[in-house]
């Protein structure tokens, strides 16, 4: 592919199947892609869909979503903030009162949809 091409092809750059057949090695169907754009093709075509999980800050309350690999059901832990300020600030009133009703319903409630990204947005009451 490289002398085909009359150039080096950099270390990270990777030669694609357009139609996905590796055995067919016409110029028209290759293609120089990064291997981030190899690794994204490959997973879109194993049908890897991101999982989002809809969050609620136990810390200030606040709703957002996160990919479920960044959460605390992926990653060990038992809740996921907002941010690091919020995350250090509930660990204090975990530490404090461990058996606070607020602590315990905020942890409750850290978790509120998970699923493809659509149903996640459109999760009720969100
Ligand atoms: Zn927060």
């Amino acid at each position: 592919m490289s002398i085909e091409l009359g150039k080096r092809l950099a270390k990270t750059a990777h030669v694609d199947h357009i139609d996905g057949d590796k055995l067919n090695d016409t110029l028209e169907n290759l293609q120089v892609i990064s291997l981030a754009e190899n690794n994204k093709k490959a997973a879109l075509e194993r049908g890897v869909e991101r999982t989002y999980a809809a969050l609620r800050c136990p810390g200030c309350g606040r709703r957002f979503v996160r990919e479920r690999r960044q959460t605390h059901l992926a990653k060990g832990g038992i809740y996921t903030a907002c941010s690091r300020s919020c995350s250090g600030k509930f660990q204090h009133r975990i530490r404090k009162d461990p058996k606070d009703p607020k602590v315990i319903s905020a942890l409750d409630e850290n978790i509120q949809t998970i699923g493809p990204y659509s149903s996640v947005e459109a999760a009720p009451g969100s």
